[in-house]
């Protein structure tokens, strides 16, 4: 309901209205609607179906009759200590850890633990397809945050290195990544922390249940000596068909974690039947092992049949058909055949590889399974306007041209950017806010030659030369900055596949699209690669400093920084003590500046365009 007499609400509900609206069109609305009981499971997380086992919901009913309907308090104040001891040291033992500490949910658990015990001296490795409470507990901590390509060693290796100064360091990463279903190299992670005297926390949500002696994770269990493991998270809403997290690890981090972990301070105690039915269901896993071997055994099956390329590791198949709307599709035909599987899309995935994320369980039939290799056969083969699915395509990605202020060379610099990447890739350049008479997009056309397919016209263009909210303010106008973001992703879809789009910002890097929303808003809920560009000259330290450690807050490390302008050795040897993880660049003023002279700077830096040659998620 629009309420007309409060005109601010009214403008709000209005501008919400718009944005869903626009959500709506590029396929990437939400619901929290569900399908009849009837319908087979392949969405879940209860792997195992302990969510309705006989015994599991008794000992719910045992634990509500015996103790109520809720615990009544946080935990520091008692509530529920008896129930919590009980689970606690249930799942302790099962993982063969000293101790545990149990969060209302998984969510939590990341969160208190991750920043809990980081801080802004410490610096967090993470892959880049980590779960969203960890990615926010990242953020939460304000420590370093160094973000590598997925499951990639070298790159673990080379953020170990980069981060030598700091107090802390902790490698996180699933153990099977929940959208991917993939194992990360849990071994050699371990080698690479214990060499780098770096700490090692494991999220195992989708793999307890189905991994390991008796169900009891990747993590090989039961040894004393962890090495440089802090400790692992553990799930009760998946494999063990109930709710909450819980930290498992030594007993003065779970003590501390008392202290620091805000998430579980300041929140009430999870109810009772959770902890009862939690209890009982950690004592039927253990036991289930015949069951989750055949859930490894049909997600196997599925994804052979289904010509998935992914590495199938447990219980997740991820269905890669890169469109959402595509997605939705193949989910609404499932729904059709009383199948439930769900379409998963950006921001919960990276652009571009929007997916069915079927989930097997040990009580989906074999006749369920073919049916749903039956329905999906069709988006394999590509038909009904379905593309060769499997595994996500190359795909296309964004990267940021930021700078420190406004003139300090980002149209020259983005030239060459697009230069450097054509040598690799497809290309494509777009300045989305475009303000005053000039074009910036003309001048990238001259200087990087771009060809029609490559040059993508500005979104917005005001003509006076201020910042973006001002200019547009000016025409009586304002931007919309999920517009502004569904056109990058509608351009990123369009072209194809593995076109990398340089995206040149307005002016400096925190500079407003509207009051409240900046430019560095929209990088750190993007995530894209960025390369920064600064002056070369007086006044430069201050201003590279202060826009990186902008970035670091939003967990950004540009992928290079790029000096423009005469060369100052000095600044360039303090930037490189300062900022040793960002590499620096440096391009001189060429007068009269031509194509010609930046593909010369590149043939002579060639470690520039190596430094934008992999591509990255974007989450
Ligand atoms: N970690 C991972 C890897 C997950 O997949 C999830 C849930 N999807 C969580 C943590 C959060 O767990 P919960 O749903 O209990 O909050």
């Amino acid at each position: 309901m629009i309420d007309d007499d409060s005109p601010s609400k009214g403008g709000f509900l209005r501008e919400l209205t718009r944005e869903l609206a626009a959500l709506e069109a590029a396929g990437l609305r939400r619901t929290t609607t569900h399908l009849p009981r009837r319908a087979a499971d392949f969405v879940s997380n209860d792997y195992l179906g302990l969510a309705r086992h006989p015994a599991v919901l008794e000992a719910a009913s045992k634990a509500i009759e015996e103790f109520g309907a809720g615990c009544g308090a946080a935990r520091l104040l008692g509530a529920g200590a008896e129930l919590h001891d009980a689970v606690e040291t249930a799942i302790a033992n099962w993982l063969g850890a000293e101790s545990a500490l149990f969060f209302p949910s998984g969510y939590q658990a990341n969160l208190g633990v991750i920043a809990g015990l980081f801080g802004p001296s410490d610096a967090i490795i993470s892959d880049e397809l980590n779960h969203a409470s960890i990615i926010d507990a990242c953020r939460l901590s304000r420590a370093r945050v160094e973000i590598h390509p997925h499951a990639d060693l070298a790159a673990i290796a080379r953020a170990l290195r980069a981060t030598r100064g700091a107090r802390r360091r902790l490698v996180v990463t699933e153990s099977i990544f929940s959208m991917e279903g993939d194992l990360a190299p849990l071994e050699a992670i371990h080698r690479l922390c214990r060499e780098h005297d770096a700490l090692l926390l494991v999220d195992e949500a989708h793999a307890v249940g189905l991994l390991g002696d008796a169900g009891a994770g990747a993590w090989r269990s039961g040894k004393r000596d962890e090495g440089a493991l802090l400790g692992r998270i553990v799930t009760g809403g998946k494999a063990l068909g109930v709710a909450g997290g819980f930290f498992v690890g030594e007993r003065v981090v779970r003590e501390m974690l008392l202290h620091r972990a805000r998430s579980f301070v300041f929140t009430t105690a999870s109810p009772p039947a959770v902890l009862g039915a939690l209890r009982r269901s950690i004592a039927i896993a253990a036991e289930m092992t015949d069951e989750a071997k055949r859930v490894l055994h049909l997600a196997k099956q599925v994804a052979r049949a289904l010509q998935v390329r992914a590495r199938v590791d447990a219980a997740i198949v991820p269905f890669v058909v890169g469109d959402p709307r595509l997605a939705l599709r193949a989910a609404a035909e499932c729904a059709a055949a009383g199948l439930d599987v769900r379409a998963v899309r950006p921001p919960t995935v990276p652009s571009g590889t929007s997916r069915l994320r079927i989930a097997i369980h040990a009580h989906n039939t074999q006749a369920e399974v073919e049916r749903l290799v039956r329905v999906l056969e069709p988006f394999v083969r590509g038909e009904g306007g379905a593309h060769i699915v499997g595994s996500p395509a190359p795909r296309s990605e964004a990267i940021f041209v930021v700078g420190t202020d406004t003139g300090v060379g980002k149209t020259i610099a983005s030239s060459l950017l697009v230069r450097a990447l054509r040598r690799t890739s497809r290309v494509a350049y777009w300045k989305p806010v475009q303000t005053g008479d000039e074009s910036d997009t003309g001048v990238v056309a001259k200087l990087a030659g771009l060809s029609d397919g490559e040059r993508i016209e500005p979104f917005h263009h005001f003509a006076l030369p201020a910042s973006p909210h001002t200019a547009a303010e000016a025409e009586s106008a304002s931007i919309d900055p999920t517009a502004v973001d569904l056109e990058l992703d509608r351009h990123l879809r369009s072209s194809p596949d593995g076109t990398r789009i340089v995206v040149e910002f307005a002016g400096g890097l925190l500079v407003p699209w509207r009051l409240g929303f900046d430019q560095g808003d929209w990088l750190g809920a993007r995530r894209s690669a960025t390369l920064l560009v600064a002056r070369s000259g007086l006044g430069t330290l201050n201003h590279t400093g202060l826009t990186l450690e902008a970035l670091r807050r939003r967990a950004i490390v540009p992928r290079a920084l790029l000096l423009v302008g005469e060369a100052h050795a000095a600044n360039c040897r303090t930037l490189k003590a300062l900022h040793p993880d960002v590499p620096l660049f440096h391009l001189p003023l060429f007068d009269p500046l031509r194509g010609e002279d930046l593909e010369r700077w590149l043939d002579a830096n060639a470690e520039f365009g190596e430094r934008f040659a992999s591509q990255r998620a974007q989450r």
